[in-house]
């Protein structure tokens, strides 16, 4: 068995496989190291326009064909109807009686997804190992140690002993994952955010949303659907398999007041509370058993070292809301890619490493101030659409950006690090915590310069379909002319009504 590889990758999740094609590709040998099994279940479900952006600019940049399929709907269903997955047309919030509807894409064909973790991830560890990652499942590193010029890894995987020497290790467990426990890090606060709890499952027999507005943009439940409360917040996800992804993450008092620990009899509790949920789930029954989480948010003090690195997933998490961690995830592997790429055999790696595990931490800290402030807005909707609208127009911004090949206007995770943007949606965001009367319009002023999208247009009553005539109408705002936005239109399949059954 070879022991000698240029990149041990600790934990074969999405992440973990996706870096190691996209190293092998580069020209690495990869050992890639999995603590289970494949097919298993995962949490972390649900895709974004700019996580399908990332996917499909890594699969184009590093020749990985056949990962392309997986960032859109239409080409998925086309290329691998095998591989569950769920349709995913935009984002559905719903409090009490009201509601925000915000689409993310114009038709199926280009939809987002919600990924079926235990199948897609079966695939991308199939294909890493197709092109020749060194693939190692039911591994248990015993001993980590780090020399100037490699790391050792020690341990079994299954009844095999392995004794691996790596130039580089990167770290995909998750939060709180290897690297955090072998090394004795220390958890940093997350300013802002409260301390939350989750309880999640799979499920059968959830039926769809009953009662929709006549003017909904797209099916309210083809998507990432939101039930948001005072202190909490509801998801669910429907999968083409016939499972929906269900889950609540709630802050500490309102968790306690569930006894989320308990798992089933919580999750009664919970639908106890929210009638529209209770009717959907009268028939339902969990698939896996209930997990618990009895604290979400996590940021490690250290992200990356001489010779090794965190993904984004390994460094931190903030909360699933408005699932921001595949495109954090995918950043990171950008990221950790061209470091890889152009720095591997450098003496300045060691401080390429460095720089990004600031920029990790500085998108994640960007994150959870957005996070923090929607918490903090929950019992308020009004205040809580303002700060929702800030992510759609930062995020919608940042896409276009990218796909007209301007990303240098769109800096940093949610623009936070645009010389405007940043440091005004900053102060909003700590004004969030007490918003008073001026706060929705100063929110309208803020993003005008950025909103591509009609958001926060009193016409739309917190209904935002996909419009081409806005982006036209916005293509100043980006420095492009018509006709740029147009055949960017035309090039992402704005205008095919390609009809796709899942
Ligand atoms: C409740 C919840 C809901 C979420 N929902 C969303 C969402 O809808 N959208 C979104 O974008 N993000 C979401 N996220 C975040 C998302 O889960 C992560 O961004 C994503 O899973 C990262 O993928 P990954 O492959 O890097 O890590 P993971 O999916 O965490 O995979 C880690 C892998 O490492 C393996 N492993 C762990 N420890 C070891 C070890 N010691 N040795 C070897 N292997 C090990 C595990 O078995 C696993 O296979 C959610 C997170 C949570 C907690």
């Amino acid at each position: 068995m070879k022991r000698d590889f240029d990149l041990a990758i600790v934990g074969a999740g999405f992440g973990g496989s996706l870096m190691a094609m996209i190293a092998h590709q580069l020209g690495l040998s990869v050992v890639l190291l999995e603590q289970g099994r494949h097919p298993r279940m995962a949490i972390g479900e649900s895709t974004t326009p700019l996580s399908n952006l990332l996917l499909e600019r890594l699969s184009t940049t590093y020749d990985l064909p056949r990962i392309a399929p997986l960032a859109k709907w239409g080409s998925w269903q086309r290329t691998y109807p095998q591989i569950a997955c769920g349709l995913k047309r935009g984002f559905t919030f719903f409090h009490h009686e009201d509601e925000l509807l915000v689409t993310a894409s114009p038709h199926d064909d280009i939809a987002d997804t919600h990924w079926y973790r235990a199948d897609v991830d079966h695939f991308l560890v199939r294909e890493a190992q197709g092109l020749g990652v060194d693939y190692r499942d039911r591994a248990r590193i015993e001993t980590l140690a780090f020399a100037e010029e490699e790391a050792t890894l020690i341990g079994r995987a299954g009844e095999e002993a392995f004794d691996l020497h790596a130039r580089l290790l990167i770290d995909a467990t998750g939060p709180r994952g290897f690297l955090h426990r072998s090394l004795g890090l220390k958890e940093s606060p997350l300013p802002g955010l409260p301390p939350t709890q989750s309880l999640y499952s799979h499920f059968t027999g959830v039926t769809r949303t009953e009662t929709a507005a006549d003017a909904a943009p797209y099916p309210v439940d083809d998507a990432a659907v939101h039930h948001v409360f005072e202190g909490g917040w509801v998801w669910v996800l429907r999968f083409n398999n016939g499972i929906a992804s269900a889950g609540v993450a709630a802050t500490r008092r309102v968790a306690e007041e569930l006894a989320l620990s308990e798992g089933e009899p919580a999750w009664q509790r919970l639908l106890d509370r929210l009638p529209q949920l209770k009717s959907q789930f009268k028939q339902a029954s969990a698939c896996q058993p209930f997990r618990y989480m009895q604290a979400v948010a996590f940021r490690s003090s250290t992200m990356a070292g001489k010779r090794w690195a965190m993904l984004p997933s390994a460094a931190g998490f903030v909360d699933p809301l408005l699932s921001t961690g595949f495109a954090l995830t995918l950043t990171g592997i950008e990221r950790l890619a061209q470091i890889i790429h152009k720095h591997r055999d450098s003496a300045d790696l060691a401080a390429r490493l460095q720089g990004y595990a600031q920029e990790t931490d500085s998108d994640l800290l960007a994150a959870s101030r957005l996070i923090g402030a929607l918490y903090a807005t929950m019992a308020d909707f009004s205040s809580f659409t303002a700060v929702s609208l800030l992510y759609f127009a930062a995020v919608s911004f940042a896409e276009t950006a990218h796909r007209l090949g301007k990303a240098e206007l769109a800096p940093g995770f949610l623009l936070h690090r645009h010389p405007s943007f940043g440091p005004a949606s900053r102060l909003l965001l700590e004004r969030a915590y007490k918003p008073d009367g001026a706060f929705a319009a100063d929110v309208q002023r803020l993003i005008e310069p950025f909103n591509v999208g009609g958001f926060g247009d009193p016409a739309r009553h917190n209904m935002y379909p996909v419009r081409a005539d806005d982006l036209l109408d916005a293509a100043h705002k980006l420095g492009a002319s018509r006709e740029e936005i147009v055949a960017l239109l035309e090039r992402s399949g704005f205008f095919a009504q390609a009809s796709v059954k899942g």
